[in-house]
């Protein structure tokens, strides 16, 4: 396990920028062995960067260009991620993709997905005839003329992935540094010295898990392998009336910028539709656009009209790192102990436990001493999705501690025992977007009008600032 450090040592065996849910899963599989660990995040919660903002499908990497290390790790990150969510009760919905031919092209095209599968290791895809595909989602827009199935491909709740990545590395002794954004790095024969807001700490490794601004923390090193531009995908999120509308992911065929528009379920009960992919230059657009949600909007109508009638719940978009590379930008500097973790574009979420993997044995390979692997400390993450038993309908839970069934956040059923057990939980939120997060209080149809205040108050008392 991880060494345990005392909280004013500031000098680490491996630091690592960014705790998005790949440097909080390099995180996590470096504090298995005996190393002290920095990982270290300008924002004040883990996932808050690109990691929040996704469309939490855990792929099985179908699609993926065969042979690329995409491929490769994100279908080692599926059956890693699987496991791990069962294990610490991150919740995930194993419902399956149709991808939908709309066109005869689409239509043809869809053995050669098929056949692509296979090349990338997944052999469960079949094709569905038009009437079995409407029997399986009669609200699907007319003139569909098939579907592949891609059974594997399921959802999963993304916020609690990174939280678990990065509570299991804290417990484990790594030393977990937010509102900390790295300026410059220096480097001297032994040791990389990150100049911060906080600050200065050093490290004998370092891990560049900057997301967006891997290429500039690259450029720290005078390295250009590659740049970052900001791919905006931008969602709609369905009141969970929608729920019943849809079964599937129900997939388009993919595109060269990505994997297209979809319609999905989520694991916290509504139905997604979205993203968009557009290039931008700059790396904090994270705003929607009224073209985006114009063009979701008729590309919803198409896929599924009755959707359309839905109340919206909430819009919001998140930024792909894309690189002028086809696959991921993970490399080895070994010279300056240094690896690179970029273009992490649309899989990340996935293939995360494998990227880190793949990191540690890069380290190895640049002559990091791991010494002896443990056992990490056995978490539970609580569940948010509603295919499992909610708190609030949980009697005995309730019995043992009333204040589960005290219901804060109605749309959600979020109790006052959930929101008290996030503030003294080893990462607690700071505010009132990162409580969402781990209770989902405020993110329903009525996104915080009725509870905000009540929710106010127990952050306010917990020592949590909005
Ligand atoms: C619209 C959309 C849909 C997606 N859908 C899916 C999906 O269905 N399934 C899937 O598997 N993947 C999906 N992805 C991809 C996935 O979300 C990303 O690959 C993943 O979140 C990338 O994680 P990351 O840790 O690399 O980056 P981030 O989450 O962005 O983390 C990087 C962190 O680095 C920090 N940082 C940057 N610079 C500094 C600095 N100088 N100092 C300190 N900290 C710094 C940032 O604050 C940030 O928190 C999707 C992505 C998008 C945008």
């Amino acid at each position: 396990m991880a060494k345990r450090v005392a909280p004013h040592v500031r000098t680490f065996d491996v630091a690592i920028i960014g705790a998005g849910v790949v440097g909080a899963a390099i995180a996590r599989e470096l504090a298995h062995f005996e190393l002290s660990i920095l990982l270290i995040d300008a924002k004040s919660d883990v996932g808050a960067g690109t990691s929040k903002a996704n469309t939490a499908i855990l792929h099985t990497g179908f699609d993926m260009v065969p042979g690329s290390l995409e491929s490769r790790l994100v279908s080692r990150g599926y059956a890693l991620l699987r496991d791990y969510a069962r294990e610490v009760g991150i919740s995930f919905e194993s419902c399956g993709a149709l991808l939908v031919a709309w066109n005869d092209e689409e239509l043809a095209n869809l053995s050669k997905i098929q056949e692509k599968a296979i090349a990338n290791g997944y052999h469960e895809t079949y094709l569905v005839g038009v009437d079995a595909l409407y029997a399986k989602e009669p609200h699907l827009g007319s003139g569909a003329l098939g579907a592949l199935a891609v059974p594997g491909e399921w959802i999963i709740d993304p916020w609690s992935t990174t939280l678990a990545y990065a509570t299991q590395a804290k417990s484990a002794g790594a030393i977990l540094q937010l509102n900390t954004r790295v300026e410059r790095i220096s480097q001297s024969a032994h040791l990389h010295t990150l100049h911060t807001n906080q600050g200065e700490f050093e490290a004998r490794y370092l891990v560049n898990a900057a997301g967006l601004y891997s290429d500039v923390i690259d450029a720290e090193f005078g390295f250009e392998d590659f740049v970052v531009t900001p791919r905006r995908g931008e969602l709609m999120v369905f009141d969970k009336l929608a729920r019943s509308l849809v079964s599937h992911i129900l997939l388009p065929v993919p595109s060269s910028m990505g994997k297209g528009v979809l319609v999905s379920p989520t694991v916290f009960g509504n139905v997604m539709l979205g993203p968009t992919a557009e290039n931008l230059s700059d790396k904090r657009a994270t705003e929607s656009s009224i073209a985006g949600l114009a063009f979701l909007q008729e590309k919803g109508r198409k896929i599924m009209p009755a959707l359309l009638d839905e109340e919206i719940t909430a819009i919001y978009a998140g930024l792909r790192a894309a690189t002028e590379h086809p696959d991921f930008q993970i490399s080895l500097h070994a010279p300056q102990r240094y690896v690179t973790v970029g273009g992490i574009r649309s899989t990340g979420l996935t293939a995360s436990m494998a990227i880190a993997e793949h990191v540690r044995d890069l380290l190895t390979t640049s002559g990091l001493d791991l010494g002896q692997q443990g056992d990490l400390p056995a978490i539970h993450i609580p569940a948010l999705g509603e295919s499992g038993v909610r708190p609030y309908l949980n009697d005995e839970l309730i019995a043992a501690t009333p204040s589960y069934g005290e219901i804060v956040c109605h749309c959600e059923r979020v109790t006052r025992g959930e929101i008290d057990a996030a503030m003294i939980s080893p990462i607690p939120p700071r505010d009132q977007a990162a409580l969402g997060r781990r209770t989902r209080a405020t993110l329903g149809r009525c996104q915080g009008f009725y509870c905000h205040a009540e929710v106010r108050a127990l952050l306010e008392n917990a020592g949590g600032a909005l």
